[in-house]
């Protein structure tokens, strides 16, 4: 038997894998040393082999309450991903126990997005003349920061994914907007590109997707707490990104997180940031109410508390446009585990069912353009 990282969003040290039903095993923390919680990795070898790894810093992970019903994400093939029933934890080691049926099984803490799958479909859109890309910039090690124009319409909305680089999901959500919002066949979409320009990033931390961090980019900063006062030195990608903003403005700011512990999906808005104002509330509620009736996966009755950033509110990238551009300005966050109002035992919340959301928040924008107009 063999266990490899060494690839694409690749994180886990092998302590020793000698025993099948003892694999020890570490999360490597991303750059920086403050964060650790994603994990991706290759076991060779394992047909058949009843396994039992044991993943022995779970304890000290950034957000360790999180494991708490949570079960590990694994592949044969790289484009199908199960959930492992046999995940616990114990408030100090995570065990995953299941037998392989495949010599090679691929285990995630999420699915992953690949920087191929990114890249395939930039090239798909850019092969669209309804699409313009543009690179704002690079990274800290020089990857490039793409932005996708779409549409002519006179309001300019912001999409941005993946500042937290872990949160897979958010990516894939990406995908599906993106993906409607380029269907020629559909006619909100048709409406939208009507109305508004789109400007979307798909990913935002392309260094901290490749090197398999949890929440930082490759100096081990967490680029949502960056956006009051960006660097090139720490955090260039946010910089780049508020630079291309501030030429157009924006009339809706969306962020696309996922969140460690809450088995929802849920939106943390502007509400509480001072001067957000009573027409963006209002506008905010009528968002809020078009996406639950667009998409049953989304919900009000969990999310986080309204004092859970007053500290550091200024440094969130969907607070900075809230308040640099008086527009509503709201962050997603999709589950790790599962939506608990409407679970999948077999894969939990997937690519696939992020994809459908992206796909669902076409309507709720669409509305918001109108009720502006
Ligand atoms: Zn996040």
């Amino acid at each position: 038997m063999h266990i490899s990282s060494q690839f694409d969003s690749g994180n886990i040290e092998v302590r020793d894998a000698s025993d099948p039903q003892n694999i020890r095993l570490a999360i490597r923390p991303d750059a920086g040393g403050e964060f650790l919680q994603w994990f991706h990795f290759r076991l060779h070898g394992v047909r058949g082999v009843p396994l039992r790894l044991v993943i022995e810093n779970a304890g000290a992970c950034s957000y360790a309450e999180g494991w708490h019903g949570y079960r590990c994400a694994a592949s044969y093939d790289r484009a199908d991903w199960f959930r492992i029933p046999q995940t616990s934890y114990d408030g100090e080691q995570m065990v995953i126990e299941f037998t392989p049926e495949s010599d090679t099984v691929w285990l995630a803490y999420f699915e992953p997005y690949s920087q191929e799958r990114r890249l395939d479909f930039l090239g798909r859109c850019a092969s669209s003349p309804m699409v313009r890309v543009e690179c704002i910039g690079s990274s800290l090690q020089g990857r490039d920061l793409d932005v996708l124009h779409i549409g002519e319409g006179p309001r300019q909305i912001w999409v941005q994914a993946r500042q937290h680089p872990g949160e897979s999901m958010a990516e894939w959500f990406m995908e599906g907007f993106v993906t409607r919002l380029l269907d020629a066949a559909d006619p909100v979409a048709r409406e939208l590109l009507k109305l508004a320009s789109f400007h979307l990033i798909p990913n935002l931390n392309p260094d901290g997707s490749a090197l398999g961090h949890l929440r930082s980019n490759a100096a081990g900063v967490n680029l949502n707490r960056e956006w009051h006062a960006p660097t090139l030195e720490r955090s260039p990608e946010v910089l780049h990104a508020q630079v291309a903003m501030k030429q157009t403005g924006a009339d809706l700011f969306l962020d696309i997180h996922g969140d460690e512990t809450l088995p929802y999906v849920f939106i943390d808005g502007g509400h509480m940031l001072p001067g957000y104002g009573e027409t963006n509330l209002a506008l905010q509620a009528a968002f809020l109410d078009n996406l639950k009736r667009a998409s049953p996966d989304f919900q009000t009755e969990q999310g986080y508390a309204d004092d859970r950033f007053t500290d550091e509110m200024m440094t969130l990238g969907s607070k900075w446009a809230a308040a640099t551009f008086g527009c509503v300005s709201l962050t997603l966050e999709m589950p790790f585990k599962d939506n608990a109002n409407a679970p999948d035992p077999r894969t939990g919340w997937n690519g696939a069912r992020s994809q459908r959301l992206g796909e669902a928040f076409l309507l709720p924008v669409l509305a918001h353009l109108q009720a502006l107009a």
